[in-house]
């Protein structure tokens, strides 16, 4: 059998063209291309031949040229506080996982970019599991199209790319993603309610400060000094915060520095003092984040009036500031807590491939 080719895995004008010449081939009108284009993001079919505003035998002729592959929904959980969380198995038996968070009349839904993570921050759960692989572009703006998709669907008027992976080490999938996400043929949300988190991988920081469209940028910064960012955040090594300092300055748009309260770790009164100045340095905005205590193998969470104090003392030093809700504190919702609670701390399928910054 020949390989079909997969149309979720093209932006709207490759998508248009591609089935446009198939539209001529098999000889149906024009406007054949905009009726399938609608429901491959828009308004999504779960398959060719749920397209019944089209004719049957047309919808088999697409079927047999065309992939339109699902994501497969193994767990869905929801937390007391509204907040859902999805575990989705891809064709090779890999696991990713997507939160949904309910905040007034948004939700914001965090998404993956890869299969774990190579980075390996000290906290975290999805660093614990080691990198599989990065995700393919189908994969990552997929998740977005199952919230579509589902029994009882998700309203997804945010995108976070806060789940698990580092999305600048994938940019050449996160690149398309963007505009999936954005395109009103496609997915139709805001750009400005489109946020890349990112451990700070410059190449990429400049890749997308390049696109026209005004999508946000957060950076992980949780240490204000490199002796303890890198005790932190291996990644410190190669890209220190003096470079990270310079990526947000050239980014021509505000960014934001996230910040994990790590309980005796990175929350005394120097390490607000010294994030302060690096904030203003690049007229960042601050975003403390408690920590989610599952999977932060030996870490403490700061106490809420540890964070209190912290967010004054930043925020008297002219710095705007804001401290995160922890949700789903019941469905460890946290990056990557959910499928090391389900499959286990498993090494790393294929720890050779390593995370390699691709930047087109
Ligand atoms: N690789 C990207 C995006 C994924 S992680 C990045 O690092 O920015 C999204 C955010 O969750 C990051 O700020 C990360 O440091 C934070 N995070 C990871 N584990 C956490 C935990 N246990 N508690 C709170 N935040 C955590």
């Amino acid at each position: 059998m020949t390989q079909r080719e997969n149309l979720l895995d093209l932006t709207p004008d490759e998508a248009e063209t591609r089935l446009s010449t198939f539209m001529s081939e098999v000889g149906e009108p024009e406007y054949r291309v905009r009726q399938v284009l609608r429901r491959l993001w828009q308004n999504p079919a779960a398959s060719f031949d749920a397209m019944t505003e089209l004719p049957a035998a047309l919808r088999r002729e697409l079927d047999s040229a065309f992939a339109l592959p699902r994501l497969e929904l193994v767990v869905r959980q929801k937390s007391v506080d509204g907040t859902q969380k999805f575990l989705f198995r891809l064709s090779d038996g890999e696991a990713i996982e997507t939160v949904a968070i309910p905040e007034g009349n948004r939700v914001t839904l965090c998404i993956s970019s890869q299969a774990g993570c190579a980075l390996r921050c000290a906290f975290c759960a999805t660093g614990a599991m080691g990198f599989s692989r990065n995700l393919e572009v189908h994969e990552i703006a997929g998740q977005v199209r199952e919230m579509r998709l589902i029994d009882e669907p998700v309203d997804v008027t945010n995108i976070v790319f806060m789940g698990m992976g580092e999305p600048l080490m994938n940019w050449k999938a996160v690149d398309p993603v963007l505009t999936l996400l954005n395109d009103p043929r496609a997915l139709g949300i805001g750009a400005r309610h489109i946020t890349i988190s990112t451990v700070g991988v410059l190449p990429g920081i400049v890749a997308l400060g390049q696109r026209p469209e005004q999508f946000r940028l957060a950076i992980s910064i949780h240490a204000p000094t490199d002796e303890l960012r890198r005790s932190l955040m291996p990644i410190n090594v190669k890209y220190p915060l003096a470079d990270v300092i310079e990526a947000a300055q050239v980014f021509d748009r505000r960014v934001t520095f996230e910040y994990v309260m790590l309980g005796g770790v990175n929350d005394g009164a120097e390490h607000a003092r010294q994030l302060a100045e690096l904030a203003r340095e690049c007229r960042a905005f601050v975003n403390l984040i408690p920590l989610h205590p599952g999977g932060s193998q030996g870490f403490a969470a700061t106490p809420p009036e540890g964070i209190a104090r912290f967010a004054r003392a930043v925020r008297d030093r002219g710095v705007e500031v804001a401290i995160r809700k922890s949700r789903g504190m019941d469905i460890a919702a946290a990056c990557g807590q959910l499928r090391v609670e389900r499959l286990g701390r498993r090494p790393p399928r294929a720890a050779k491939q390593h995370g390699d910054i691709q930047v087109a």
